[in-house]
């Protein structure tokens, strides 16, 4: 929002902004703030910064230096819900002595892969456009650990046989999609969400109640270049969660909260920008897609199941990617078909729209490790000229989930657990490192994290499991 410090300063008074509130992510994706009064506001903190411990935060770095958090001033944005007025800007982590960005800060990581695609001569700039699925709860509670949320809205059929808090309107199982009111209950929220977004300068596509539910929502923004995505990402899931916040409610991003409904997604559409063109175009090409797109797909799908440990980093993932729900689970591209990991939408056939999605990730991811990760596997595949059908990934234009086993055997498939995907990165992190993205024992730091939650969710005694055994 501002180009440089007076302008900012100058915002301040004229806003009477009274706190300056600084987030930033940890090592999962998870935002912090630390807030100082609008009268600390001056030149030398945008210098110097201020001092955090990054070890709290997952970002131990190899030779722990000091961290201080500066403001991106291109951040800046009203947050609306506080009492006072309140200006918050997103920050990445610098040494404290040389003021050199500090390499495992995950925001730092998504700016140097992306100055890395530069440094390739590949293309200037990629583009991105994450889809947000969320639901909305009326409350959640847990009982010895176990989430027991009840949906939004009293209309589901159970409800309305039994007559209880009925109106009559209820969404079938998978009928929820774009769902009219008054089926649809949520759209006054949804709409609060989406003008607060504008309000904080990220704009809004559309805004609708996905197929699950009653409960299940989704907002998109337009694509963006790939910090600005990662920075809308952390605003949109901020906002959302606030707004519920706000009306009583609980909106949860996490891919799987209930057994047996839709899950939530976070598909990553993407294109790549040279001289002004999207690379990603090619008029006579399958689905419009260049050779570059093909061999960056070849990239993320060759990729696919270490790129999940950073695109789909939690136990619950997986209870996602199962079949029968419109998420992925085997590892081909396809035009227009939503049973693969790799979509590229029928209606995106122009020379400025031409891309596709990856369809695998969810919002448990940092959206700034899974941005740098995905761009890292294309610019790779497009190196070494990763032909996507050569390698087995397809095309296939059926919908695989009407195929034998039999069939669905001979594709190749994603990670089914936490566990894989993390086997799957162990094996395969070179690719990380290029252009000095990421660093190997900090994704060795990380993977250790991911298994030591993996184990403290598979040595918990499951509910269900009392149902099956208790009668042993
Ligand atoms: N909710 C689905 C998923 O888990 C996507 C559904 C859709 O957007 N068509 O990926
Ligand atoms: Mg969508
Ligand atoms: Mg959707
Ligand atoms: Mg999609």
């Amino acid at each position: 929002m501002f180009n440089g410090f007076e302008q900012a300063r100058q915002f301040i008074q004229a806003h009477s902004v009274r706190m300056i509130d600084l987030t930033f992510s940890d090592l999962w994706g998870r935002w912090h703030h630390v807030s100082i009064p609008a009268s600390q506001f001056n030149e030398q903190l945008m210098r110097d910064g201020v001092g955090f411990d990054g070890s709290s935060v997952g970002l131990k770095s190899v030779k722990s230096g000091d961290m201080v958090l500066i403001p991106d001033l291109a951040t800046g944005h009203m947050d609306p819900f506080w009492e006072a007025p309140t200006l918050s800007f997103i920050c990445s982590a610098y040494e404290a002595d040389t003021k050199a960005p500090f390499p495992v800060d995950p925001r730092n990581i998504a700016i140097r892969a992306e100055a890395y695609l530069k440094e390739t001569g590949i293309a200037d700039q990629s583009i991105w456009g994450p889809e947000y699925e969320f639901y909305v709860f009326d409350k959640v509670s847990y009982e010895n650990g176990v989430n027991t949320a009840s949906y939004r809205v009293d209309s589901r059929e159970a409800d309305w046989h039994s007559g209880e808090g009925g109106h009559g309107h209820f969404i079938p199982l998978h009928g929820g999609y774009h769902a009219m009111a008054p089926k649809d209950q949520l759209y006054n929220l949804r709409a609060e969400m989406c003008m607060e977004l504008e309000q904080m300068g990220v704009e809004v596509k559309y805004h609708h109640h996905e197929v699950g539910g009653p409960g299940q929502c989704e907002i998109e923004t337009p694509l963006f270049p790939l910090l600005k995505a990662g920075d809308a990402t952390q605003i949109v899931k901020y906002v959302v969660k606030m707004v519920a916040h706000r009306r009583n409610q609980t909106a949860t991003f996490m891919p799987k909260p209930l057994y047996g409904e839709a899950g939530s997604g976070m598909h990553f559409h993407q294109m790549l920008m040279k001289g002004g063109k999207n690379l990603f175009y090619d008029e006579n090409g399958y689905g419009k897609m260049s050779q570059e797109a093909l061999w960056y797909i070849g990239g993320i799908l060759a990729h696919g199941p270490a790129l999940l440990a950073l695109t789909n980093p939690s136990t619950n993932s997986y209870r996602r990617l199962v079949p029968g729900f419109e998420a992925p689970i085997s590892a081909f591209f396809s035009l227009g078909n939503r049973s693969a990991a790799i979509r590229v939408p029928k209606y995106a056939d122009q020379p400025e729209t031409a891309r596709f999605e990856f369809r695998p990730p969810d919002a448990t991811c940092n959206v700034y490790l899974a941005l740098a990760a995905q761009l890292l596997a294309g610019i790779d595949g497009i190196q070494k000229k990763l032909d996507p059908t050569a390698l087995g990934f397809g095309p296939i234009d059926q919908n695989i989930f009407g195929w034998t086993e039999e069939q669905r055997r001979r594709i190749k498939s994603l990670p089914t657990s936490l566990m894989e995907a993390c086997e799957a990165l162990e094996g395969d992190m070179d690719f990380l490192l290029a252009g000095g993205a990421f660093d190997r024992l900090q994704l060795e730091d990380y993977l250790r994290h991911l298994r030591a939650q993996e184990a403290a969710v598979r040595n918990r005694p499951h509910p269900y499991e009392m149902a099956l055994y208790f009668e042993a």
